[in-house]
């Protein structure tokens, strides 16, 4: 059942009088509690459909909607957890109290607390960081930091996580450990999941579907659609 549909979404970028046509006629459908992974080369649309389906940026056409309802419509900080390239860590506060920001946010909006608040200490450990939750952000590696950001928005109320290239800054080692955390805690929560990314393993590794976008010259972006069968116990 489709509950994130995007339908026919185009998105052009005018500047110095050059106009980009950075997404062209996009049609997607995403499955609630499902990983989808967008992949394709530099500059094809990725981050750009991303932050349109997370309300962040505009479409001049076409419709996104997320259970039936446009990110606009909803408060869109609460639907939608974002994990960046690199994980944005108060540095005076300790891991632990880094994994509260998302509530002191929606608080300060005076939205009500989500009902799908996880377990800081029990997410820690499930990214095996539970020994250093009362560490600060500079005594850990690029990738115990990124745990923390994955962790932290799997502990936030949103239904939907929006990461974009959260690997993409660590090295091939560390970025399979983070695969392996990051599914372990995925079939935990069960969250709907968008995953930008320009690594195949990661795509296929993580996915449930695959969006394969490219560009041409003149800035088409096809995308091509692959459900993958997932193996389940
Ligand atoms: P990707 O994430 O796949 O690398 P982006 O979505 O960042 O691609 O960019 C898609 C296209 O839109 C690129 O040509 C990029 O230069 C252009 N673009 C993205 N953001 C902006 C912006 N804020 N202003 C102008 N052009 C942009
Ligand atoms: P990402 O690493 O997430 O793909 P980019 O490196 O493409 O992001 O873009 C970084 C930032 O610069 C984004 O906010 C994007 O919107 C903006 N940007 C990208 N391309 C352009 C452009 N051609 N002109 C202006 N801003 C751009």
């Amino acid at each position: 059942m489709s509950y994130i549909k995007v339908s026919n979404l185009s998105k052009r970028f005018v500047r110095r009088g050059q106009s980009t046509e950075a997404l062209s006629g996009i049609n997607l459908d995403i499955d609630q509690g499902s990983f989808v992974s967008f992949i394709g080369p530099s500059g094809c649309g990725k981050s750009t459909l991303l932050r349109v389906i997370g309300g962040l940026m505009n479409a001049e056409e076409g419709d996104v909607t997320v259970g039936g309802r446009t990110p606009l419509e909803m408060q869109s900080d609460k639907q939608f957890g974002f994990v960046p390239q690199v994980p944005a860590l108060f540095s005076w506060r300790t891991v632990l109290q880094n994994m509260n920001i998302p509530f002191e946010v929606n608080r300060k909006s005076k939205i009500d607390l989500a009902e799908q608040k996880g377990d800081p200490i029990e997410l820690l450990q499930s990214v095996g960081l539970g020994d250093f939750m009362h560490a600060y952000p500079r005594e850990l590696s690029g990738g115990m930091k990124q745990r923390v950001g994955i962790a932290r928005a799997f502990g936030s109320g949103a239904p939907t996580l929006l990461m974009d290239e959260p690997f993409s800054a660590l090295d091939e080692i560390t970025r399979e450990l983070l695969m392996h955390q990051l599914m372990k805690i995925w079939e935990q929560h069960k969250k709907t999941v968008i995953f930008v990314t320009h690594n195949i393993q990661e795509a296929i590794y993580l996915s449930d579907k695959v969006v394969i976008m490219s560009s041409r010259p003149g800035r088409v972006s096809y995308v091509i659609d692959i459900d993958l069968p997932r193996p389940r116990n």
